[in-house]
């Protein structure tokens, strides 16, 4: 059962199945505050009376149970016997179980009871005000209320497990668990293998090991507890970053990359002459950052992050032109056809007249158009290719391949970025656009093989876009709103969710939606798209609002990336209840791409859960995409995150917390690169017990190396 629902087969499984949280038997509620919707309550009190209820099978045993606030039903249905035998009233009984509602009386059936040590309690019985949890999340490590007979030799936390629905009809309950794992730990007669190096224990004053696994099971204390969850977080964090470092320092020494040693001919031409405005010190810095990398004979792994309109296409252009200035041929990979499109006309602008040629190849360039791209790709003739996942096809043959650049990265797997390496005998440089801003500490933990570069500044002049929230039942403000913006000349999106599993509800909402747009501006041409439409259609639909044709376009979350319409000054969104914050986020970037004030007006119902509340306050009040990401990872939990879901390893972290644990991770993340840095070789002594295991838990986890 354990094997089959948790994945527990060995007593080292076992002792690694830490709890979720811990309930603090000391503190109780009174019974007068008691209501059904509480998860737990534990009380203390006595028995008035027992009586029996029914006949056959709905009978069952009811005690009546008061603390002097009130009376309270605990009732049994089976072990009838054995519970009037064994309780009495007029006895003081410590009652734990969950209450519920049955014709309108609060009652706990088959609670668990035991007799209460009024020595123990005295006065000093603990109640709880009624709106405070007795339980102690894992996350939360701050459990100074402890109570004085917490101190005592055994603490009152007791802990917490998950189980499934099946593990529970089998009897195999949190308690159940709780009572295995004592056993376990009175089985064993040594302690456990210690899993740090001593300057790591010494350095932080941590705990053992054997004491960190023994206290976060059974804490003797809030104090122990505290230290276990610190020392086994960092040990999470720290294995998870030496992986990861020790990964990246292997690459880094056996991965022989192109050296392209001059900024050469082309940049110098498009610096000088082309360049239409002056760059923003955030993008001079990253493409020093990049010339760095590129000239120094490893091949260059870098991350670019920077917000929605903050001119990294301009920046991936001019690294371009370094490596075509060193006679190598560069891509971009788009992650639709439209983008990259788009980036091929945004190019050949910024190129104008110079003597650098970038072609487009996506899965619609047919016939003796692709065959002459792809004949003069691998002649050498072309110096940029722009497209999809059509230019990592084996097919696509180039002469000399130096660069690629990946825009939006969440959207290429890992194996699709492992195919590039394929196309040359030396891989070629990648640099990774992304959008998506991701808070600093999760970076480090996703992409550690990866070295980052950020964007943090905007290009100047830009109007910061207004966000608005509005609910459905003001429409007409609205509609006056857009029609407004639509008089000044200033085009308009309205988007709606659409999420797979409501698909076809949601394609009703976005027709219905169209149907009342087109009534509310009968003198307005409206497009509409949406994801069930051949990709063709799409296309055309997308560029005759691009074009200006039409002044509305109603569609689906097909827009999200990188559409570039500068005349579009609002951008409404529907059941913006339904879209996570960084997706808002992005669907807001579309707009203040021109000049204009734009406006992002959010649509929710009326009735809204307190955390999208909190959503959409954060969109209102913030324009940064890094806050807005920070903020969205301690709603959500990293888990969650846009573009985390396929690193498919940093989220099973068992204990520790992306989001919570930041200080830990950075403490974590430095002694590892110490060890790397130090003793890459392995044959420190000191760190021998850091190696040792790492190669054990690499032995007992999958998918470690599917982060690169
Ligand atoms: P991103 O891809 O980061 O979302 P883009 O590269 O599309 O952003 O840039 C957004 C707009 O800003 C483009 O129209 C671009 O030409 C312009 N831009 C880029 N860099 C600068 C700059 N330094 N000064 C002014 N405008 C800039
Ligand atoms: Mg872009």
């Amino acid at each position: 059962m354990l094997d089959k629902e948790l994945n527990i087969r060995t007593v080292g499984d076992m002792i690694g199945y830490y709890p979720y949280k811990y309930i603090d038997r000391s503190k109780f509620y009174r019974i007068s505050e008691i209501n059904g919707n509480m998860p737990y309550i534990q009380i203390i009190g006595q028995i008035l009376s027992f009586e029996s209820i029914g006949e056959g099978k709905g009978s069952r045993l009811v005690a009546h149970f008061s603390d002097g606030t009130g009376v309270i039903d605990l009732v049994w249905f089976q072990g009838v016997k054995y519970i009037t035998k064994t309780y009495s009233t007029r006895t003081f009984y410590v009652v734990f179980g969950k209450p519920q509602v049955f014709k309108g009386r609060i009652n706990v059936a088959h609670p668990e009871i035991e007799k209460a040590d009024i020595s123990s309690l005295g006065d000093n019985i603990q109640y709880q005000n009624y709106q405070q949890e007795i339980f102690t999340d894992v996350e939360h490590a701050d459990i100074s209320v402890s109570t004085s007979s917490a101190n005592k030799a055994k603490s009152s936390f007791r802990p917490a497990y998950n189980t499934t629905d099946r593990m529970k009809k089998r009897g195999l309950n949190s308690n159940a668990i709780a009572k295995l794992m004592e056993n376990v730990f009175k089985m064993m007669t040594e302690p456990l293998k210690e899993t740090l190096p001593n300057f790591i224990l010494n350095r932080y004053n941590f705990i053992s090991y054997d004491q960190a696994v023994r206290n976060i099971h059974f804490p003797e204390s809030p104090e122990m507890l505290r230290k276990a969850q610190a020392r086994l977080k960092f040990e999470e964090l720290f294995y998870v970053q030496m992986n990861i470092l020790k990964y990246t320092k292997e690459r880094s020494r056996k991965i022989h990359g192109i050296e392209m040693p001059l900024v050469g001919e082309p940049f110098n031409e498009f610096y000088y002459k082309h360049l239409p405005f002056k760059l923003t010190n955030a993008q001079m810095r990253v493409i020093r950052e990049v010339r760095e990398d590129i000239k120094s004979g490893v091949q260059m792994n870098r991350l670019l992050q920077g917000d929605v309109g903050s001119g990294k296409t301009l920046v991936a252009l001019m690294c371009m032109l370094i490596a075509i200035g060193n006679k190598y041929q560069t891509c971009i990979m788009a992650p639709t056809e439209i983008l990259a499109e788009q980036h091929l006309q945004t190019i050949r602008k910024f190129l104008g007249d110079m003597n650098v040629r970038a072609e487009l190849l996506t899965g619609s360039v047919k016939g003796k158009k692709r065959k002459t791209i792809l004949d003069d790709l691998i002649n050498g003739k072309i110096n940029i290719l722009i497209g999809t996942h059509a230019v990592i096809e084996d097919k696509v043959v180039f002469d000399k391949l130096g660069l690629v650049v990946i825009d939006e990265q969440h959207r290429f797997g890992v194996a699709q970025r492992a195919k590039l390496w394929m196309k040359n005998d030396t891989a070629p440089h990648v640099l990774v656009m992304t959008a998506t801003p991701i808070p600093r500490t999760l970076a480090m933990t996703l992409y550690g093989d990866l070295d980052v570069s950020v964007i943090d500044e905007m290009p100047p002049g830009r109007k910061p876009i207004q966000t608005i929230h509005l609910f459905d039942a003001h429409r007409k403000s609205l509609y006056l709103r857009v029609q407004h913006e639509i008089d000044l000349g200033r085009q308009v999106y309205f988007v709606y969710p659409l999420i797979q599993e409501s698909e076809k509800i949601d394609l009703k909402n976005l027709e219905e939606g169209y149907d009342n747009i087109c009534k509310a501006f009968p003198l307005c041409k409206v497009s509409k798209v949406h994801g069930k439409m051949k990709p063709a259609e799409k296309d055309a639909e997308m560029q005759r609002f691009a074009r200006g044709e039409t002044q509305i376009l109603v569609s689906t979350t097909v827009i999200e990336v990188g559409v570039n319409v500068p005349n579009a000054s609002v951008m409404v969104i529907e059941n913006a209840e339904r879209f996570g914050l960084s997706q808002l986020h992005q669907l807001r970037g579309r707009v203040g791409r021109g000049a204009d004030q734009s406006y992002c007006i959010l649509v929710t119902k009326y009735q809204l859960a307190n955390e999208t509340k909190k959503r959409i306050q954060i969109m209102v009040d913030s324009n940064d995409g890094f806050e807005i990401a920070e903020q969205d990872l301690k709603l959500r939990g990293p888990g969650d995150l846009e573009g985390t879901q396929q690193s498919g390893m940093a989220f099973d972290l068992k204990i520790a917390n992306l989001a919570k644990d930041g200080i830990i991770l950075q403490m974590a993340r430095q002694a590892a690169q110490e060890i790397v840095d130090n003793d890459i070789d392995q044959q420190n002594p000191n760190f021998a017990i850091v190696w040792k295991h790492l190669k054990e838990i690499r032995k007992s986890q999958i998918n470690w190396g599917a982060i690169s």
